[in-house]
């Protein structure tokens, strides 16, 4: 299931209280330090209480191999001006789909961009872009996902921002071109509308106006990185007399629930305790409960009664659930067709 697909099921109705986007980049590019920064700005200012500091890359295994393995879901409350000024809201929750920059994670990678509705590409302002990310950059073009350029450590000596700009948006212009001579009824226009953000992860500064190499960006906050996400990913959409759908796109566990699927819901309501029917892989069906509804603040899961469209939950209870299966209203079945993120071309009819 693609995102790309899921916007052709999905309806007219907006959640413009909610985005989901991913964060793509080379390991070093300051992707932890980025998103540790967009907590700590939110978290006073966010309805949502305190959040324990903890990286995004902190499991061990990463931590040892220094990449982040594991598509991983933060949960930033925003409340900045953007919200009022974008989606007419005054707090807007982002999901930042943690996604490896790397091919050797190629089903992971897919997973990630099929939670989301935009993707942030994270590139060091000294190195460029590095040839792993074009892996992930295909899939996402292939996704027809808009992408913002965020050109980060704009502060190092070495900057060459000028260069790493153009060579971002070559290597985009490249692979788009491939990807539209593959896939020709993609119509790629939109997508590759590219904002640009200069920012310094580290100093908790971003602006759109390109600072001196080696300068700082010149607004003391990361509102413009907030600004152009509001305004260039789109709400989830979804139709609103449509049954519950939700996909899951990854799995994970936990020493006291067991198995946790993670999943992002298409269409309808998700209830703590609520039976369900699980469209297996096989094409089979089963009833079941879903014994506990995970939301995500911050970093840390949390217990909620019920999600709707759009948000990006795990839930326990289901032991053999498998990452493509569906879970779907128990009246009245309509599960997600399974399809890749490498066949757009795939009719959802
Ligand atoms: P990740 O592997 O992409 O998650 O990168 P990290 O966030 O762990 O950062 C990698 C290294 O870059 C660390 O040593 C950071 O201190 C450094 N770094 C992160 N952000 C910045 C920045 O804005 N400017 C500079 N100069 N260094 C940064």
């Amino acid at each position: 299931m693609t995102t790309a697909a899921a916007r052709t099921l999905a309806g007219t109705d907006e959640r413009q209280d909610l985005r989901n986007v991913a964060i793509v980049a080379h390991v070093d590019h300051g992707k932890t330090t980025l998103v540790d920064a967009m907590l700590t700005q939110t978290r006073e200012a966010g309805a949502h209480g305190a959040l324990e500091e903890r990286v995004m890359d902190s499991g061990e295994l990463e931590k040892e191999k220094g990449i982040t393995i594991l598509a991983k879901n933060t949960t930033v409350f925003y409340s900045g001006p953007a919200a009022t000024k974008h989606a007419g809201m005054d707090n807007v929750t982002i999901n930042v789909i943690d996604t490896p920059g790397h091919a050797d994670f190629g089903g992971e990678v897919e997973r990630g961009l099929s939670m989301v509705d935009g993707v942030v590409l994270l590139v060091d302002a000294s190195e460029g872009p590095l040839p792993q990310t074009r892996f992930v950059l295909r899939k996402a073009l292939n996704a027809q996902l808009p992408v913002i350029l965020v050109v980060n450590k704009t502060d190092r000596p070495d900057a060459r921002i000028d260069g790493v700009v153009s060579d971002t948006m070559d290597l985009l212009l490249g692979l788009a071109s491939d990807v539209a001579e593959e896939n020709p009824e993609l119509n790629l226009d939109s997508v590759l509308d590219v904002p640009v953000v200069f920012a310094s992860g580290r100093e908790g500064r971003a602006s759109k106006n390109q600072p001196e190499d080696g300068g700082m960006p010149d607004s003391d906050d990361l509102e413009p990185l907030f600004d152009t996400i509001l305004e260039h990913v789109p709400a989830p959409k979804y139709d609103s007399g449509e049954v519950l759908q939700a996909h899951v796109t990854n799995l994970d566990a936990s020493p006291f629930l067991g198995r946790l699927a993670l999943l992002r819901i298409f269409n309808g309501t998700l209830k703590k305790n609520q039976q369900v029917a699980w469209a297996r892989k096989d094409g089979t069906m089963k009833t079941v409960k879903i014994t506990e509804l995970l939301a995500t603040k911050g970093l840390e899961r949390v217990s909620a009664d019920s999600a709707g469209p759009g948000e990006i939950v795990a839930v326990a209870g289901i032991s053999d659930i498998m990452i493509g299966e569906t879970l779907t209203d128990l009246e009245n079945p309509k599960p997600l067709p399974t399809i890749t993120v490498d066949d757009p071309a795939i009719s959802m009819t």
